[in-house]
């Protein structure tokens, strides 16, 4: 009798978790057609952003960035770039048409209390980064004397732009929260705090990462129209016609173009397929109501998300036995990368999931079928994930118009991708992809998509260039 109740106990433990899983299944579902949607309803709010300000939820922030990188930049460039976990510095010589001559860099962890700290603290640790940097340039790097050092700063957070080199921080994303900070000139506080230290150097252009991308990608290839970053956060820019900015109130570009940053991480739709753990995620979060898009799509949150409907299961489920695991009630204690490896494990057994199911949650011993559903519930994040990730792409080729084949014109866009989530989630990118391909039927084999190797700090850099305060006497 003891046997037998316990087999039904099990029995009933599985259809509950399947049940949870089935449901999770119906609720992240993006069939084609909902993600024709999705990218329908990106391409009006991309219209609406550039009509007004604060006329979407899309800001479609004018970068003041008028002229992409020509191949013609010449000298020794600095750059910061500021977004993630860790930021980077770096150095790079522009050899003018024989390339990049030589660049180093240096990454940096940011201690997690300063990501939540005063802005004060945060722009002196990055000042100093900085400096120290700065100490160790070889001989291999020349600046002409009597110059100043130039910048380009890689600020990974929406800003509204002043100029090429000024602009103030709209809001804090993806775990950052500094308050004071908030409204602020990040040019000036970074200034600030070089001058506090004495690091004599300029700062020549401040642009979003999604546009260093864009311009670090423009660098090496013509055909690059627009840059993503799937990472610890989301985001998109691409190259407008100034004319289709109607909310743009200075002078025509020569180029007759801008390149505008999306901030789509911010993208919300009644069509986006949102579940209970994408709500409760979200009003838990440091920033409830906003980045709906970035919260489904990007590296900060897919993990989490996984750890909520594994919280759901142990609690409704027993999923895990009679008791829950207590580190499993940590927020963020399951991190993407570790799901990502969950997702891509290949053994028989699965000794991967059942690894990380031991050094993560302290789960000692889990079936070949608890493995097996939790693989599952990776895969159904990930995909959902990585299919609205090539349906924002399919909104911005809308509004271009590239998204159809034209007769007798044959026009190739490129578009640049960067960021962890893309550079190390194998299925993720597969699916985003194979999903973009799908949605592109025809055109497909016109549109391609480039891996932009840390095209963000260079983009960056090649963008101080173009906007040195020493241009006119290097072209005279
Ligand atoms: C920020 C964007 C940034 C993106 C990718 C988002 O959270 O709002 O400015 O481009 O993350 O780093
Ligand atoms: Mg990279």
């Amino acid at each position: 009798v003891v046997v037998m109740r316990r087999q039904m106990k099990s029995s009933g433990r599985w259809a509950k978790a399947e049940a949870i899983l089935r449901e999770l299944e119906e609720k992240c579902g993006t069939p084609t057609a909902k993600l024709r949607q999705v990218a329908d309803a990106m391409t009006v709010e991309m219209h609406a952003g550039l009509a007004s300000e604060g006329g979407s939820k899309l800001k479609m922030l004018i970068s003041y960035v008028d002229n992409l990188p020509t191949g013609d930049e010449k000298g020794l460039f600095y750059a910061l770039d500021l977004g993630g976990t860790n930021f980077r510095v770096m150095r790079v010589q522009l050899g003018g048409k024989d390339g990049i001559m030589k660049q180093e860099f240096e990454e940096v962890s940011i201690p997690p209390h300063l990501m939540v700290g005063s802005s004060h603290e945060l722009f002196d640790f990055i000042a100093a980064a900085l400096a120290k940097f700065v100490d160790t340039e070889g001989e291999d790097f020349h600046l002409l004397p009597g110059r100043q050092r130039e910048l380009g700063f890689t600020f990974s957070f929406p800003v509204r732009q002043l100029s090429l080199a000024s602009g103030t921080l709209i809001k804090w994303t993806k775990g950052f929260l500094i308050e004071d900070a908030v409204g602020q000139d990040v040019v000036g506080e970074l200034t600030k705090a070089m001058e506090r230290l004495g690091l004599d150097m300029r700062v020549a252009a401040l642009v979003n990462d999604t546009v260093g991308t864009l311009a670090g990608g423009r660098y090496n290839n013509p055909d690059v129209i627009a840059a993503v970053i799937l990472g610890t956060g989301t985001n998109a820019a691409y190259v407008e016609r100034a004319h289709a900015i109607p909310k743009w109130q200075g002078l025509l570009p020569k180029s007759g173009e801008m390149v505008i940053n999306m901030e789509w991480g911010n993208f919300r739709s009644s069509h986006l397929p949102l579940t209970e753990y994408d709500q409760i995620l979200d009003a838990e979060s440091l920033n409830p109501g906003e980045q709906i898009f970035e919260k489904i799509i990007s590296g900060m949150y897919l993990g989490e998300i996984v750890r909520r409907v594994l919280c759901r299961m142990a609690e409704e489920a027993s999923f895990f036995g009679d008791t829950i695991p207590p580190k499993l009630k940590i927020p963020f204690i399951l991190r993407t990368p570790d799901m990502s490896a969950m997702h891509h494990d290949t053994s028989p057994d699965l000794k991967v999931v059942g690894s990380k199911l031991k050094d993560i949650l302290e789960v000692p011993n889990s079936s070949l079928k608890m493995r097996k559903i939790i693989v599952e519930i990776c895969d159904i994040v990930a995909t959902r994930g990585a299919r609205l990730s090539a349906a924002g792409i399919l909104g911005i080729l809308k509004k271009l118009g590239r998204d159809t084949v034209k007769e007798g014109e044959k026009q190739r866009s490129v578009i640049a991708l960067d960021g962890g989530l893309f550079e190390h989630y194998t299925k993720f990118r597969k699916c985003m992809e194979s999903t973009l391909k799908e949605l592109l039927g025809d055109v497909a084999e016109d549109i391609v998509v480039e891996h932009s190797n840390d095209g963000s700090g260079i983009g960056a850099a090649l963008l101080a260039a173009s906007h040195s305060q020493y241009l006119e006497i290097d072209n005279s």
